[in-house]
C-alpha cells in the first residue's frame, strides 16, 4: 500500500524501510510535520502514517479524505491528538500502536525521579566545572517514600513495580484497576488521597478531557510541599502556569517533564540557532529543580523496532481487509 510517512526523521525512516523488507509497502517519507500546509503532499494515499504532534483535527482529516486517504496508521499509543468522531464521519479507519515498549518510557521515568531526587543534572555539570563542593545537591531517598501513580495502565504498572523495588509505599488513582498494579503493593485511593499523601506523583493516563490539567492549582494545592512531580505522559496533564506559581513557591519540590503542553512548536527539532518564543517554556528552564527532556521517553531501539512493524502489521491487515491489530473503535473515546 501507498502511505504517505509524516514527520519522517532519519531514525524513523532506518527503522520503518529495515521493517518494511518484509512487509512490501510503498512508503515515500516527508520530513515536515502533518498541518494544513503539507496534507496536500499525502494526494492519493490511500494511508497516512503520522506521529504524536501531526495534526489531525477535522479540518485536516477532512482534506486527507478528500484526497483518497482512508486510513491513519498513528505510529504511537495515545491518539488525543485525532478527531475521532470526524474521522469516524469521513469514513476514515485510525489505527495506532497501543504497547510498543511500555517499559522505554517507565524506564525514563524512573531515570528523571532519581536525578531530580539526587540532582544529577547538577552534579554533572558542577564536576566538569571543577565543582566539587556538595551544597546544594542534599538528596531525597526514595526508600520508604510514598509515591502515587495516576493512570496504571502498561506503564503506570511498570513504574509502580519498578518503584516497589526501591522500598516506596504504593498508592495508585485509575478508573479501571490493575491487578498486576496492585501485585506489586499499589493501593487504590481517590485523587484527593494521593495528592495529599504522595512524596512523588507519577502521570501516566491519557489525554482526555477529564485528565485535561488533572494537575492545576487544586491538585497542587492539596499536596505535600516538595512534592516531586514527573509527566512523561501527555503535557496537558500539567496546567504549566499553574505548576510554575507552585514551583516559585516551593509547593512542587521538583519537577520532571517529558512532554509539555505546547510542544508541537518546540519538540524533535534543533532550535539551538533559535530565539524560543514561548514564554512560559523559556521560564520552566529557569528552575534548578526542574528537568526537561523533548518527548524522548519512547526512544528506544526496541520500542523503534516494534513501532515500526507494528505499524507496518495494521496496514497490511488494512489492506487485506482484516482488523488493525491497533484499531481504533470511536465508542472507547466516547465513553
Ligand atoms: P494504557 O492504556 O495501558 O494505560 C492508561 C491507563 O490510564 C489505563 O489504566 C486507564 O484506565 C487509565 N485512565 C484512563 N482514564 C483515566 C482517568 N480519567 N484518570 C486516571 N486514569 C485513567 O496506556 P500506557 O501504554 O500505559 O500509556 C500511558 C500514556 O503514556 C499514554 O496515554 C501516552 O499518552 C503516554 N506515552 C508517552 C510516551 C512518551 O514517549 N513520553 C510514549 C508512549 C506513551
Amino acid at each position: 500500500m501507498k502511505v504517505a510517512v509524516f514527520s519522517s526523521k532519519a531514525y524513523v525512516q532506518e527503522y520503518f524501510q529495515r521493517a518494511n523488507q518484509s512487509a512490501g509497502h510503498e512508503l515515500v517519507f516527508f520530513e515536515p510535520r502533518l498541518t494544513d500546509l503539507t496534507a496536500p503532499l499525502a494526494e492519493g494515499f490511500p494511508a497516512v502514517c503520522t506521529f504524536v504532534n501531526d495534526i489531525l483535527d477535522a479540518r485536516i482529516l477532512l482534506a486527507l479524505s478528500r484526497q483518497g486517504t482512508k486510513l491513519i496508521a498513528l505510529r504511537c499509543a495515545g491518539f488525543n491528538q485525532v478527531d475521532l468522531p470526524s474521522a469516524e464521519q469521513l469514513g476514515l479507519t485510525v489505527a495506532r500502536v497501543p504497547a510498543y515498549s511500555p517499559h522505554a518510557v517507565a524506564e525514563h521515568t524512573i531515570g528523571l525521579i532519581l536525578a531530580l531526587c539526587r540532582h544529577l543534572h547538577k552534579a554533572y555539570n558542577r564536576v566538569r566545572d571543577g565543582n566539587f563542593a556538595l551544597e546544594g545537591l542534599l538528596g531525597i531517598e526514595l526508600h520508604g517514600r510514598t509515591a502515587g501513580v495516576i493512570g496504571t495502565g502498561k506503564i503506570g504498572a511498570i513504574v509502580a513495580k519498578i518503584l516497589a523495588g526501591f522500598g516506596c509505599k504504593l498508592l495508585g488513582y485509575d478508573v479501571a484497576k490493575n491487578p498486576e498494579a496492585e501485585a506489586a503493593g499499589l493501593t487504590y485511593v481517590s485523587l484527593e488521597e494521593l495528592f495529599s499523601r504522595s512524596d512523588v506523583i507519577s502521570l501516566h493516563c491519557p489525554l482526555a478531557p477529564a485528565t485535561h490539567h488533572v494537575i492545576g492549582d487544586e491538585a497542587l494545592a492539596r499536596m505535600k510541599r516538595g512534592a516531586v512531580i514527573v509527566n512523561t505522559s501527555r503535557g496537558a496533564l500539567i496546567d504549566t502556569k499553574a505548576a510554575i506559581r507552585a514551583l516559585k513557591s516551593g509547593k512542587i519540590g521538583a519537577l520532571g517533564l517529558d512532554v509539555y503542553e505546547e510542544e508541537a512548536d518546540l519538540f524533535f527539532e534543533d532550535l539551538s540557532n533559535r530565539v524560543i518564543q514561548d514564554d512560559v517554556f523559556s521560564r520552566m528552564l529557569t528552575f534548578p529543580n526542574v528537568i526537561i527532556t523533548g518527548h524522548q521517553a519512547f526512544f528506544t531501539d526496541a520500542a523503534l523496532t516494534a513501532i515500526a512493524a507494528e505499524t507496518l502489521a495494521n496496514i497490511t491487515a488494512f489492506e487485506r481487509n482484516r482488523t488493525p491489530p491497533g484499531l481504533i473503535i470511536a465508542e472507547k473515546v466516547r465513553g
